[in-house]
């Protein structure tokens, strides 16, 4: 679809460039030109808002299917930076190349969106800020077959196993930290996606106790699970920054698993 829609811009493109020869000097002629090129750049942009449309129209009835809602239109005081869309992720390459909010399921996303309402009431120049929510199947497809090198068994104790599905690929999980009101995310001691032991909350009395972590990064951690436990979101023993809002048996039950990037 990307190709082909790539394919037809370009054959826009390419009508409106001109080939003939010679000098302009004839005003009716670069009269002409310049209503040519007008036209041409008016064709251009019609066509970029028609696919901009579709792609849209398909993006919308996906989520209907799936009944996900962008975080940001529930609570726009949530703060975004989709790391793999980016190439500031742990594979250094960007996994969606379509895919650039954060979506969750409805009643989720209002979950989360209480969080914030408790994090701003807690301290108002406090935001949450997510880097991962809904992911399709498709990318956790990609994540597990760029790690081939590591063996499967003990692959899947950095990236879930794609065959078992992840809470993500429901939209029941959420990747996210603090941030001040610029965007500047709260210290908590390692980064989004760190696979050492130092990212555990499991081993973070360990790492406090030889001096790893400091007492402000692990309070930092703290606030974090604070306020995603003030509606029953519940972390796990390695990641900080994962949060599942129910088992992976009730997502199954309630909701649809995203199969493509829309
Ligand atoms: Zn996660």
């Amino acid at each position: 679809m990307k190709w082909i829609s790539c394919f037809f811009l370009v054959c826009i493109a390419a009508s409106c460039i001109d080939t003939s020869a010679g000098s302009d000097a004839h005003e009716g002629i670069i009269v002409s030109k310049k209503n040519r090129s007008q036209d041409c750049s008016k064709a251009f942009k019609d066509s970029i808002k028609k696919l901009l449309e579709i792609n849209l129209e398909e993006r919308d009835s996906i989520l209907l299917v799936n009944n996900l809602v962008d975080v940001q239109s529930i609570n726009s005081a949530i703060y975004v930076d989709l790391k793999y869309a980016t190439m500031d992720n742990f594979m250094k390459i960007i996994l969606y190349e379509k895919m650039d909010r954060a979506f969750l399921q409805r009643d989720i996303a209002e979950r989360l969106s209480n969080c914030q309402d408790y994090l701003t009431k807690l301290d108002p120049t406090l935001h949450l800020l997510v880097y991962d929510a809904a992911r399709p199947e498709s990318v956790q497809w990609k994540m597990w077959n760029a790690l081939d090198s590591i063996p499967a068994w003990e692959r899947g104790k950095f990236i879930s196993n794609p065959t078992h599905k992840s809470l993500h690929n429901f939209g029941a999980a959420v990747d996210l930290t603090i941030c001040n009101s610029k965007g500047k995310a709260l210290d908590m001691g390692a980064g989004f996606d760190d696979i050492r032991e130092i990212a555990y909350p499991s081993l973070e009395a360990r790492f406090l106790a030889s001096g790893e972590l400091t007492k402000l990064q692990v309070e930092n951690r703290n606030l974090l699970r604070q306020v995603m436990r003030h509606q029953k979101f519940r972390n796990i023993p390695t990641e900080w920054w994962h949060f599942n809002a129910c088992s992976r048996a009730e997502a199954s039950l309630k909701y649809k698993s995203v199969k493509e990037e829309f």
